[in-house]
């Protein structure tokens, strides 16, 4: 069975905001800010193709979200107004990115923070 920590019930971005929630299906509502997705893209053409993912402030034109698109059940496409859209998030790696008061209390990520590929 798939870890509730992981899956996700429903996923929102308002047209707009600059902000990603997923209700995962443990309860948790995870606060996932544009800056701090596009910043972490996983792609290889932002972080090659080993290595922890460090984080990439991004200008601010990259921080539209156009789509959204779901890849089997493991992942999202995320696909931005500037036409990137290589990236694969897992929901692993989505949940680690969480952004909310209880997960990363010390605030959002900054320029050459390191997280681990998930
Ligand atoms: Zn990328
Ligand atoms: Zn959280």
């Amino acid at each position: 069975m798939k870890d509730p920590r992981t899956k996700a019930r429903a996923i929102r971005s308002p047209r707009g905001a600059r902000t990603m929630e997923i209700d995962w299906a443990d309860g948790h509502t995870g606060i996932l800010p544009h800056r701090v997705l596009r910043g972490f893209c996983p792609c290889a053409g932002c972080q090659g193709h080993s290595g922890a993912i460090k984080f990439l402030p991004p200008s601010d034109l990259q921080l539209e979200l156009e789509e959204i698109d779901p890849v089997g059940n493991y992942a999202l496409c995320l696909k931005w107004f500037d036409g990137h859209a290589s990236g694969l998030y897992s929901y692993a790696y989505l949940r680690s990115l969480c952004h909310c008061d209880l997960c990363r209390p010390e605030g959002e990520a900054d320029e050459g923070q390191e997280i681990p590929r998930l």
